[in-house]
């Protein structure tokens, strides 16, 4: 029912409107006075307040400026009454925010027309307010919960649809997968694309995205490379593969963008539900560690979560942090494989590689601490470290007087992409008094191609130094020899993996011989990698190899050993005669 407050100090008028209103079926209130007017308006917010202008103590206007003080009683529709028809009277009021007047004497028709078209108008206007507050709520609700770039849903809505899955699936009886996918390299690529590409590969990748999922499917961007999905209906392991091989698939494609040709690499980690956890941090969490464990070489691109891993990277976690202290504590050594002319049959060179002894687990495998030191960024302090003591000691076996060996030193991608490496290794061979001829830098292929251009140029200044440059692990990258051409190589490295099964895989023996000629045709040296029986010597001594490195030979060794191994004479013909 309409409320309306009278406030009139003349009792018959008040009473008179009282009863005129009450007869055509509003509630009425009446007050004698501005004051009382006021109060009774704060607390039964009327739908209508009609006031006489003229009264004793608060007139009229002051109980329109009170009323519009409170926000509570200032949209409330106001009719004044007035004696007299004062033009000025009427305009103070109105300027005042009154909606309209009625002069005394009134009609009936005059009072229940003001009432009709007032209220009329405020409920307008309530629907207008209304329609704007629904529609602004709509534009708020879709910014919290959507990326505007993408137009993808974002952490908090995939929470929310995560509770809402949640409330369907009972219990423990049915599953619900959640997938971490990683794009490499779209992070790097959003920085050298420049903002405006950056975001059309963005959106081209998210269109990607929708178009392999289904409807009630939630895919949402949780990092500047990682994207979460939350697919509904979908409880069987083979559901979840499907899914991932059609993503996989999707992306095997490149995008196009201008004159760039771009190619993402896509790797998923599953998780599921009740399972691997039950909250959607936890779930993320393992599923994404699922996902770094699907970009170990030689593992399936998408990998569903075992509590295995999650422990793995706790332990790495852990060694992140005494890796960080290890380097203050000396707990890095450095151990040294000779690498063994084949013509010569004499020890011409070592290999320095790194040993970490932790206090506690002993032996930390350097495939283990190095590709985490790349990732921390703490490889440029330790590379910096290795380079120093591999020089050092190298200085020390030729003042000692031993022929001069050429150290050979790795440089992972992240170091070699320092952008003041030339001049740090300049001096530290000034430091420690090396000549640049008896230091040897090896590089991976990946490391290269991060950069070429800039790779290309590094080398020639290091190069024009006087240092030998290797290439590392040769056949586990690109391996395009006519591309690698491009580069200021002195020697290819062929990798372990084609040298363990020579004698045993024709295959690899093609491939091996094939490297050796294409390299020799480039002048370039050829070293070969992990040589562990003498038919593997043997043939590479057939095929013109120059050098050999392996554990027929020696394996790493500390320096006080290879000092003894110098000292000893010890050389191919002297272990083939006695072998
Ligand atoms: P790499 O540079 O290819 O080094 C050769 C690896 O093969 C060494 O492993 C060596 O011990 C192993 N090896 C040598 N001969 C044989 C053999 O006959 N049979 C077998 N099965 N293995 C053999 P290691 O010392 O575990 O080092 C692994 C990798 O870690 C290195 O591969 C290198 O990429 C990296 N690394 C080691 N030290 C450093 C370092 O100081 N800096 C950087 N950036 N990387 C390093
Ligand atoms: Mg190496
Ligand atoms: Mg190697």
């Amino acid at each position: 029912m309409t409320k309306i407050l009278v406030i009139e100090d003349e009792r018959a008028i008040r009473s008179n409107l009282l009863k005129l209103l009450s007869a055509e079926g509003f509630e009425t209130i009446g007050a004698d006075s501005g004051y009382s007017g006021v109060q009774l308006a704060q607390q039964e917010l009327p739908d209508l307040i009609i006031c006489d202008i003229l009264m004793p103590g608060l007139d009229g206007y002051g109980v329109l400026k009170a009323l519009h003080q409170d926000s509570a009683t200032a949209t409330i529709p106001f009719i004044f009454l007035t004696a007299k028809a004062d033009r000025s009277d009427l305009r103070q009021g109105m300027s005042l925010g009154a909606d309209d007047y009625l002069t005394k004497p009134f009609s009936r028709a005059e009072v229940l027309e003001a009432i009709a078209v007032r209220l009329q108008k405020q409920r307008l206007q309530t629907q207008r307010h209304t329609l704007e507050l629904k529609k602004t709520e709509a534009l708020m609700s879709y910014l919290i919960r959507y990326d505007r770039l993408t137009n993808l849903p974002n952490r908090f809505l995939l929470q929310e649809r995560f509770n809402e899955l949640l409330t369907q699936v009972k219990a423990d009886s049915q599953r619900l997968p959640i997938l971490c996918l990683s794009l490499e390299p779209l992070n790097h690529l959003n920085n050298t694309l420049g903002p405006a590409n950056g975001d059309l590969l963005t959106q081209a990748v998210a269109e990607r995205l929708t178009s392999c999922v289904r409807k009630g499917d939630t895919i949402a961007q949780v990092g500047t490379e990682q994207f979460a999905l939350l697919l509904a209906s979908i409880h069987e392991n083979e559901q979840v593969v499907k899914i991932a091989q059609t993503l996989l698939s999707a992306f095997s494609s490149p995008f196009h963008l201008g004159i760039h040709e771009i190619l993402l690499t896509a790797r998923i980690g599953i998780a599921w539900f009740g399972r691997d956890g039950r909250d959607l941090d936890t779930l993320i969490k393992h599923a994404s560690a699922a996902m770094e464990d699907a970009k170990q070489p030689g593992k399936t691109p998408y990998q569903f979560y075992i509590s295995s891993i999650g422990a793995k990277s706790q332990e790495a976690l852990l060694l992140e942090q005494e890796m960080r202290q290890a380097l203050e504590r000396g707990e890095f050594q450095l151990y040294y494989q000779p690498k063994v002319n084949l013509l010569t049959e004499q020890i011409e060179g070592a290999e320095a590689l790194a040993r970490w002894y932790h206090p506690k687990r002993g032996l930390v495998s350097p495939s283990e601490f190095i590709p985490l030191a790349e990732k921390t960024g703490l490889i440029v302090p330790l590379g910096e470290w290795v380079l120093k003591t591999a020089c050092i000691q190298a200085r020390a076996w030729q003042d000692a007087g031993f022929y001069p060996l050429r150290i050979a030193v790795n440089l992972s991608g992240h170091q070699f992409s320092q952008p003041h490496l030339g001049s740090l290794v300049v001096d530290i061979l000034r430091e420690t008094g090396l000549d640049p001829s008896y230091l040897e830098l090896e590089l991976t292929e990946s490391s290269l191609m991060q950069n070429p251009e800039a790779a290309i140029a590094t080398l020639q200044e290091l190069k024009a130094l006087g240092i030998r440059i290797s290439i590392d692990d040769f056949g586990t990258g690109y391996s395009s020899l006519s591309y690698l051409s491009q580069f200021p190589f002195d020697v290819l490295k062929i990798d372990r993996s084609f040298v363990c099964q020579l004698t045993e895989d024709a295959k690899n023996t093609t491939i091996t011989t094939a490297i050796l000629q294409m390299a020799h045709g480039l002048n370039l040296k050829v070293v070969a990698e992990g040589v562990e029986t003498s038919n593997q010597l043997a043939f590479l001594q057939g095929h013109q190899c120059d050098e050999i490195q392996g554990y027929w030979f020696s394996p790493p060794v500390s320096a006080e050993i290879f000092s003894e191994l110098l000292s000893s004479g010890k050389g191919l013909s002297l272990l083939s005669n006695s072998g």
